[in-house]
């Protein structure tokens, strides 16, 4: 094996597996440590994402979205079920192999880039040098790197009232393997991770409270559409609690008590799981060698600059690793970012346009400025909102919560943010993501032609109402 690389990347999560792969395109020889092991002791590629994160949980969600809707949507749409069961054990096998084709078509893309993958553990060195432990205990090998790209990724935070305790008070990894639907589901976090999870148990007829400890509902989405998307979530059923903070939980036989307090006191609930999703953290855990150079930011992210170098001339950093977002696409278009620089092109991320996805349904979605960001950096804007309940395709869908906001610049009506909770948002939101790179303004995205019927005209008709003129509403 030769011990000298064009490129070392430590960590095959959706940051450094891409990063191997564009630097291979570009033509260099590139090595990819990875630790990740299956259950079964195989090597796994696809990090946090891939194997705990965005596709398992997106699998379930789909399972627990079609069985919901056989509940209730069936009937308005006038056809009769009868009885209708689910059987989570093949909901789970389901979801693990989406995660076995996908992880293993990494492996298929490396092999096919002519990306080489370690299976073992990487360390950060001075002087740009490696260390590689495999996992099959062989001898540890030192090796050379004309570049190293650090995409070790995150894991969940754990707090000390609700320790983890396996099949009782889990983290994310935990909520994707539950053999049975909980009666009652404690959910601390009302983030991403922990609305999706709880949406995903609350269809399958868990009974559902998410604890929040902040005194408003997704504090970082726009508060317009998070107070709609709020109501929308408590009539699906789920308990959504804010400035609730647990404060305890002890496991009695099969019971969890959770303490908390909220505005009326400490209070105690009996739940048979909780899920913590209070965040991630970093992690770079043996993986950097305290001569190596590397300078750590607040909160144990790894110091970068705009374009992801360290303040080591070509060891960069990328990912969950680093500021920004914990999101798979924000890391990904890093990768190729600093595998486009290695190779002396001018590439560059604008931050300004990651788009963030909630994957409940209906999906919340935004890009750019919230209005609240507006008015705390003193931006002046205008803002055009429009219903789904006034959408044709909505309403033929029988899916029309939700509505379209989009925020414009009061003097130049450039696009500054797009924020959505509504039908395939997640989807729609590219539009707005694609518009704003283009220097779009508001009447651009009114003048434009959206197909119809199509969800997508709200955006359209959001965008025509930033100057009154929204045409399918009184
Ligand atoms: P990771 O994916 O965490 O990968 C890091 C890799 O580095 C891991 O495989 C780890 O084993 C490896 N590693 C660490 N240390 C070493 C070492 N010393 N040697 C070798 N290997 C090492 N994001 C989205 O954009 N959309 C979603 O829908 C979404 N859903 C999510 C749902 C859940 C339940 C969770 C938990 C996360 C979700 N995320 C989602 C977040 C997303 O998973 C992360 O943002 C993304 O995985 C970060 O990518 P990364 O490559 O930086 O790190």
């Amino acid at each position: 094996m030769s011990d000298k690389y064009d490129v070392i990347v430590i960590g095959a999560g959706p940051a450094g597996y891409v990063a191997a792969i564009k630097a291979a395109q570009l033509g260099f020889s590139v090595a990819c440590i990875e630790k990740w092991t299956k259950k079964d002791g195989r090597p796994s590629l696809g990090g946090t994402c891939l194997n705990v994160g965005c596709i398992p949980s997106k699998a379930l969600l789909e399972s627990s979205h079609k069985y919901e809707s056989t509940q209730h949507e069936m009937a308005e749409h006038g056809i009769a079920l009868g009885d209708v069961s689910f059987d989570v054990s093949k909901m789970m096998t389901r979801k693990d192999q989406v995660v076995e084709q996908l992880t293993g078509g990494i492996a298929g893309l490396f092999k096919h880039n002519g990306v080489k993958h370690l299976f073992g553990k990487g360390k950060l060195l001075a002087g740009k040098k490696v260390e590689f432990a495999p996992q099959d205990g062989g001898a540890v090998q030192i090796l050379d790197a004309g570049n190293v790209i650090l995409a070790t990724g995150s894991v969940p935070v754990e707090i000390p009232p609700a320790p983890l305790t396996p099949g009782k008070i889990v983290d994310s990894t935990g909520a994707l393997e539950f053999t049975e639907v909980p009666k009652r589901l404690g959910v601390i976090g009302g983030g991403v991770i922990g609305l999706e999870l709880g949406s995903v148990w609350s269809r399958l007829g868990a009974d559902v409270v998410v604890f929040e400890a902040m005194d408003k509902f997704l504090a970082v989405a726009d508060q317009q559409i998070a107070k709609e998307s709020a109501k929308i979530f408590k009539k699906q059923g789920l308990d959504i609690r804010t400035s609730t903070l647990v404060s305890g939980t002890e496991i009695k036989g099969d019971d969890i008590h959770v303490t908390f307090k909220d505005g009326d006191g400490e209070k105690s609930e009996i739940f048979d799981k909780l899920i913590v999703a209070v965040g991630r953290r970093p992690y770079t855990d043996g993986c950097i060698a305290s001569d190596s150079g590397v300078t750590m930011a607040d909160r144990g992210f790894v110091h970068v600059d705009d374009f992801c170098q360290t303040s080591v001339p070509g060891v960069y950093a990328v990912g969950d690793l680093v500021r920004g977002p914990m999101l798979a696409h924000k890391g990904s278009e890093e990768g190729v970012m600093v595998a486009e620089r290695i190779a002396g092109k001018p590439a560059q991320v604008n931050y300004d346009t990651v788009p963030s996805v909630i994957y409940t349904h209906p999906e919340v979605s935004w890009v750019g400025k919230t209005e609240e960001e507006c008015k705390q950096d003193g931006v002046p804007y205008k803002t055009g909102s429009f219903p789904f309940a006034a959408n044709g395709r909505a309403l033929a869908s029988n899916d029309s919560a939700g509505s379209v906001k989009v925020i414009a610049h009061a003097d130049t009506d450039r696009v500054l943010g797009v924020h959505i909770v509504g039908p395939n948002s997640g989807d729609m939101i590219a539009q707005a993501v694609i518009a704003m790179e283009f220097g779009s303004s508001a009447e651009d995205l009114g003048t434009i032609m959206f197909a119809h019927p199509t969800v997508s005209e709200a955006l359209h008709e959001a965008a025509l109402a930033v100057d009154g003129h929204a045409l399918h509403i009184a």
